[in-house]
């Protein structure tokens, strides 16, 4: 049964496109996605989990022979240079055209990958995204930023290029594990930061049963989420301004993910949910955000599973000088000047062009050393 559809428009002028979101929405791909793919021909490109569990659903839902699949290890290590080339190979080969459609089904990393393919195959063919983890159906399906990692970084190859579609089915997160649901979640829960302190009051009474995969909560979640991102990225497309705010705890959270390595033991949305209380706790620090929104905040991650610093190994968050040193090297930064998004509370974010360094390496420094302390006492 396919549950009703609502959509909403990404509004780019000729480059506007549209998000349905819905449950067992795969069921009707066809449908929504004829009219963005015409009579060109298809390339799904999916990774061996969602091939495994979801690949049939959407070949038989698209009910097309012929349909080319390219299926990728999982994982962060396929936002390469190297698959770049193959899939690049792969689709040339087999003599793809400006007038074919990619659709990327899988998580970020997918999603960022064919993205990228997409801009760049003879200078741009058409993509869809059929995001399949929360992450995914929140954020980086969702306004145009496409990317692989290089030797010296994250995300620092890549393009603004936006998809013709979003088709968003949160039942496909079912099969999703806890630990992926929460990672989503943080992304969920910035929003709710950034500007919409209902939302935030929304999600306090709801956060449980919406990773507990209660499809209507999954539904609001999701639409407000993208709703949100959606207002910000039609007024800035390209970060030249607000766009930023998007990066709430995002320098925090960089920074601890490089600390990290990359390797799984950390993942980006776990990150964002230690950073964001890092952002609130260093604007407190500053005397620009009340005490009692850091102790809500505090209080909502923990009774959600989210982690916070205390979570993270000693190696990771007892360096305060190695995770400044990566801050510094943030893409967001301009010259020497640290750009940071601060607080004044909760839904009252705002952007700091310009930081204060010594203030941002004493919070650091205080903050592992606050939780050694505690680490002591627990002993
Ligand atoms: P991911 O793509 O690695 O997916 C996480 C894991 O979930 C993978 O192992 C995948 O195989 C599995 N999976 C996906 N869908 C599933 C499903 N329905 N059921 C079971 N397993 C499933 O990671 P992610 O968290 O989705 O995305 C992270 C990436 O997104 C990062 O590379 C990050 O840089 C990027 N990102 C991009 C933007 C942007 O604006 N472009 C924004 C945020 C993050």
């Amino acid at each position: 049964m396919t549950n009703n559809v609502e959509t909403l428009i990404v509004g780019l002028g000729d480059r506007s496109y549209p998000i349905h979101i819905g449950s067992n929405l795969i069921k009707n791909a066809k449908n929504l996605l004829s009219p963005h793919i015409g009579r060109g021909r298809i390339a799904v490109i999916t990774d061996e989990t969602v091939a495994k569990l979801h690949l049939q659903n959407l070949l038989q839902s698209l009910g097309r022979q012929n349909i080319e699949t390219i299926v990728l290890p999982p994982g962060e290590g396929t936002k390469s240079f190297s698959v770049l080339q193959d899939v690049l190979d792969t689709l040339l080969k087999a003599n793809f055209s400006r007038d074919d459609t990619l659709i990327a089904y899988g998580g970020g990393v997918i999603g960022d990958l064919t993205g990228f393919v997409a801009s760049v195959l003879k200078r741009g063919c058409r993509f869809i995204q059929i995001p399949t983890t929360l992450l995914a159906q929140v954020d980086s399906s969702v306004g145009g930023k496409t990317a692989i990692n290089t030797l010296a970084g994250k995300n620092l190859v890549g393009s603004f290029y936006q998809p013709k579609c979003v088709l968003i089915d949160t039942s496909m997160l079912s099969t999703l594990d806890a630990r992926q649901m929460r990672a989503g979640y943080a992304e969920v829960l910035k929003y709710a930061l950034i500007n919409d302190p209902e939302f935030f009051d929304w999600l306090d009474d709801n956060a449980d049963a919406l990773l507990n995969q209660d499809q209507d909560r999954l539904r609001k979640a999701v639409l407000t989420s993208c709703l949100r991102k959606a207002d910000i990225v039609k007024r800035d497309e390209r970060e030249r301004g607000e766009r930023a705010l998007l990066n709430l705890g995002h320098s925090f959270a960089h920074a601890l993910e490089a600390k990290a390595g990359y390797d799984g033991t950390l993942l980006h949305g776990e990150a964002v949910s230690v950073g964001m209380l890092m952002a609130f706790e260093y604007s407190q620090a500053l005397g620009l955000c009340p005490g009692q929104d850091v102790g809500r905040l505090r209080q909502h991650l923990q009774a959600n599973g989210m982690p916070t610093l205390n979570d993270l190994t000693a190696s990771i968050k007892n360096n305060p000088e190695a995770l400044f040193a990566f801050m510094g090297r943030d893409k967001k930064n301009t010259g020497a000047n640290m750009k940071l998004v601060l607080t004044r509370g909760i839904g009252a974010a705002f952007i700091e062009p310009c930081a204060d360094q010594d203030s941002v390496l004493q919070y650091l420094q205080q903050a592992s050393h606050k939780d050694n302390e505690n680490q002591e006492q627990a002993l």
